[in-house]
């Protein structure tokens, strides 16, 4: 474990007077971060710690010089605006605590010890997700949400340590309001990455919430487009292409505000022409895919404003799944052949309608940017009216003056219009007399989507609006009822790798056999361990094959038990260099010493590294410092160590140096 900078003070005098065995428990159980926190600390705790009166008498003393020492310093603390001791520290709950960095790179390393795990919120590609409470070392304690990394019987699984640290590595220097916060990396075992709570869980569970949960109004599925539009324009500036967008990676920090997570499949747009190509065969979410991505593995800022279009969708048609009980290989057939669309849903305005379809423009420079939709979104943007008579008319939506009326479709020469009754939720056409709407002025309800000249670099796709609007009915997946049924999971098994999903059918170019049995993404076979992956495709030459990281080795596990506090004080349970439990204090000094100085190491790697080099304490932390960094990047041993020595054996340094470079 390494110390919280803020508690090191606590380390350093327990190191001087040879007390540091017990520098987890004061900080652990007895909650002392500053020195004044040992004014309420009474000799009945300290016995309670198993500290022996002697050894109290000695911590006395050392706190004494110690505070006579740090007097000064903590006026100038406090005249430069730090927190001084007796202040608290008052990040609001709600709010991420942000703990500073001079380099800008990982937020921080959080100690074991300090998280505390709760229930389980979700388990995705990597592992599950646990709701969870991060003690601050002021003693707050922040909601938080704790992914852990999938850890097999032989270590965590190569690809997905892989995109485990990407997803970090990429979330670290993101800052946006609507892009999930990471606070900070736990390098323990399993690896875990504390992430900023959203309370109200997926916005793909919220849209397929059963009654009594009310439905979300059009006017706020509105907002989160334009919430994710921004996200994801901020993205695109960052160099970053999501590969992943869909409501269920969208999550609600509150009733009114969406994040973008999930960025586990997030890469970097490379070379000039600003796309990524997939090097191997890897699950991808095929029904959100654009035809170039499902032909080419071919990822681009394009490809996610195609896949802006379908979570729109899903958006609109209450969290359904996009080409429901379509075969893989015939969305890419559907899409190219017969230029089919996804149908508009009954909530969608046309101009909505018509929206998606230009972000579903078969060629990816006829797409327009995410800066330019949420222009877009702007102009599609529903108005909002008031009832003013009573509607009771048969067929009719029905209102009562006063209701708040979201308009879907209101053009000022037709009779009839379509809305959202804002108090009943529900949605119908009425009589355009019964409601008033601030401003009409003219224009109706649904402009049309191209006004003026598309922004630089942005063409429109010709007719495909007007084309698609004709082309009705279109080709409809299954019926609406069997399609509502759809849980998350299934949604999840959809993934697939390119490879399966042309491999499935016939290619849609050349035809070919008939359909074999869907498989699911997961059981995708990789090919013998030892080789290594096949590209999705032959014709793939520009492909970036990224080197899979390492497998951690057999190592031993550390118990993790489910549902309670992680992070048990390993202090309590040193053993003797032959493994016996025979308290040597020399030895046992020896283990915590190095297990306080190296984040996220077993007590038995302490231990074992010991063992190695005949009880150097040096050697031993350096060596489990290589091994740890080892585990992180996919740089050689020697690299690690010289990247470690660079950073003057800082692991948290060198680490921040190794993610942000993978
Ligand atoms: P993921 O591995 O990111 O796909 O997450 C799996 C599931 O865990 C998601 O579908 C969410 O329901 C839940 N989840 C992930 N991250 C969070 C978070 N920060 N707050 C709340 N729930 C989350």
């Amino acid at each position: 474990m390494l110390p919280e900078s803020s508690s090191l003070w606590l380390l350093q005098l327990l190191r001087d007077i040879q007390l540091a065995q017990f520098y987890r428990p004061i900080l652990e159980e007895l909650n002392v971060t500053r020195p004044e926190h040992f004014d309420f600390v009474r000799p009945e705790d300290l016995d309670g710690i198993g500290m022996g009166r002697p050894a109290q008498r000695r911590l006395a003393e050392a706190l004494k010089r110690h505070r006579s020492g740090v007097k000064s310093k903590n006026r100038v603390y406090k005249i430069l605006g730090g927190f001084a001791p007796e202040q608290k520290e008052t990040t609001p709950p709600s709010e991420s605590p942000r703990l500073p960095e001079p380099d800008g790179g990982l937020k921080c390393l959080i100690p074991e010890a300090a998280m505390c795990r709760g229930k389980l919120l979700g388990s995705g590609c990597f592992g599950v997700v646990h709701r969870g409470l991060w003690t601050l070392p002021s003693g707050q304690s922040v909601p938080v949400a704790i992914k852990s990394l999938r850890v097999g019987p032989g270590g965590p699984v190569g690809t997905e340590l892989g995109d485990f640290l990407r997803e970090v590595s990429v979330m670290m220097n993101l800052d946006h309001p609507h892009v999930l916060h990471l606070h900070g990396l736990v390098l323990g075992q399993p690896l875990q990455m504390v992430m900023e709570l959203a309370p109200l869980g997926s916005l793909h569970a919220r849209l397929t919430a059963s009654t009594p949960t009310p439905p979300l109004p059009v006017a706020l599925l509105c907002l989160f487009l334009k919430q994710l539009a921004g996200a994801m324009a901020y993205l695109g500036a960052q160099g970053l292409v999501h590969r992943d967008l869909a409501t269920r990676n969208l999550l609600l920090t509150t009733p009114r505000t969406i994040k973008v997570a999930d960025f586990g499949l997030v890469r970097p747009l490379g070379g000039a022409r600003g796309r990524y190509v997939m090097g191997g065969p890897r699950p991808i979410p095929y029904a959100w895919c654009a035809p170039e991505s499902l032909r080419q593995g071919a990822f681009s800022s394009a490809s996610d404003v195609w896949m802006f279009g379908v979570t729109l969708w899903e958006m609109f048609s209450r969290g359904e799944e996009p080409w429901a009980g379509v075969p893989p290989y015939l969305i890419l057939h559907r899409l190219e052949k017969d230029r089919a669309r996804l149908p508009r849903p009954p909530l969608c305005s046309r101009a909505l309608y018509s929206l998606a379809l230009r972000c579903w423009a078969p060629h990816p420079e006829d797409r327009p940017s995410f800066s330019y939709l949420e222009g877009l979104l702007q102009e599609a943007w529903p108005r909002e009216g008031r009832c003013v008579r009573d509607v009771t008319e048969p067929g009719a939506l029905r209102m009562e003056p006063g209701d708040p009326i979201t308009i879907i479709e209101g053009s000022p020469n037709s009779t009839t219009w379509k809305g959202q009754n804002g108090r009943t939720f529900t949605v119908g056409n009425f009589p355009a007399s019964a409601v008033t709407v601030a401003d009409l002025g003219g224009s109706s309800a649904v402009r049309p989507v191209h006004r003026g000249p598309p922004a630089q670099g942005e063409r429109c796709q010709g007719n495909i609006d007007r084309d698609r609007e004709k082309e009705k009915p279109w080709d409809l997946p299954p019926a609406r009822d069997q399609r509502r049924k759809a849980p998350l999971q299934r949604m999840k098994g959809i993934s697939k790798s390119l490879e399966s999903v042309l491999s499935l059918g016939p290619r849609p170019t050349a035809g070919g056999s008939s359909p074999p049995e869907l498989r699911h993404a997961r059981a995708v076979p990789r090919g013998p361990p030892d080789l290594p992956p096949r590209p999705p495709f032959t014709s793939s030459s520009s492909s970036q094959p990224s080197q899979p990281p390492r497998a951690r080795p057999l190592c031993p596990k550390r118990e993790t038990p489910h549902n309670h506090c992680i992070g048990a004080s390993a202090a309590s349970k040193a053993t003797t260099p032959s493994g016996g439990i025979l308290p040597d204090p020399e030895w046992q000094r020896k283990i915590i010493e190095v297990e306080l100085s190296v984040h996220g190491v077993t007590h038995q790697e302490c231990q074992a590294a010991l063992r190695a080099t005949g009880g150097d304490v040096v050697s031993a932390i350096r060596n489990l410092k290589v091994d740890q960094l080892f585990h992180l990047s996919s740089r050689s041993r020697a690299d690690c160590w010289r990247i470690l020595e660079h950073h003057q054996w800082d692991l948290s340094a060198a680490s921040r140096y190794v993610l942000a470079r993978s």
